[in-house]
């Protein structure tokens, strides 16, 4: 029989790609599942964050709806790390923007990172993934790609912090990749790929 998962997003780009890796299985977004109810994620980690939003699909598709009460449901929380910023934005990411678009965030950041050398620039994507299983088992994944705040804004591709999130073993930031290429080596990518590796060991794929 084939394995129902049901994914907390309401992103069609994750969705996709959560499909593209894991394709032998039945996925459904939470809408679909019939979840329509806002997830307060206040956690301070981000493999925390995940567990809240799996952990509240999961719920509510106990109660309400029996049809998936085999479906494992996954979640995902990510953002960004600087070191330089003792960790910020971190599992803020969004939030951390008040007001400001990602641009406006971004050249702020570039600004107070003005006089900071290379070799003191490290962030890192990171990714969490929580699975929490109909027999009430639950997993967390997490994973990283590495980098450093460039210099500047570059790159027309990806979305939020990638224009100036630089891979410098690439000679390019996160935003000049072609989707694929992004795929291939981001955090979520890594970190989809490694639930499903635990799933499999754990004989759930
Ligand atoms: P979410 O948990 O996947 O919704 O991500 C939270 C926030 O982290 C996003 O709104 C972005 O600000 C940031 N973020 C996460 N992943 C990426 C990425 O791949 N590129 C750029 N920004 C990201």
């Amino acid at each position: 029989m084939m394995n129902t998962i049901v994914f907390a997003t309401g992103n069609k780009d994750k969705l996709r790609e959560i499909g593209e890796i894991i394709p032998d299985c039945r996925l459904v977004s939470m809408a679909e599942a019939g979840f329509t109810g806002d997830i307060e994620e206040g956690a301070d980690s981000f493999r925390e964050n995940a567990l809240i939003k799996a952990r509240a699909v999961r719920s509510f598709i106990g109660a309400e709806r029996p049809e998936y009460a085999d479906a494992i449901v996954l979640a995902d929380d990510s953002g960004l790390v600087i070191d330089a910023l003792g960790g910020m934005p971190g599992v803020m990411s969004h939030r951390w923007l008040g007001e400001r678009t990602y641009p406006q965030a971004m050249a702020d950041v570039l600004e107070e990172m003005k006089d900071v050398p290379d070799e003191e620039r490290a962030a890192r994507f990171v990714c969490a993934i929580g699975a929490c299983l109909p027999d009430g088992r639950e997993f967390t994944v997490q994973e990283t790609v590495e980098g450093i705040v460039g210099h500047e804004i570059i790159g027309e591709n990806g979305f939020g912090y990638d224009p100036f999130f630089y891979l410098p073993e690439r000679g390019l930031t996160t935003a000049q990749l072609s989707p694929d290429e992004k795929n291939a080596i981001s955090h979520r990518g890594k970190a989809i790929r490694s639930m499903k590796a635990l799933l499999e060991k754990e004989g759930l794929l």
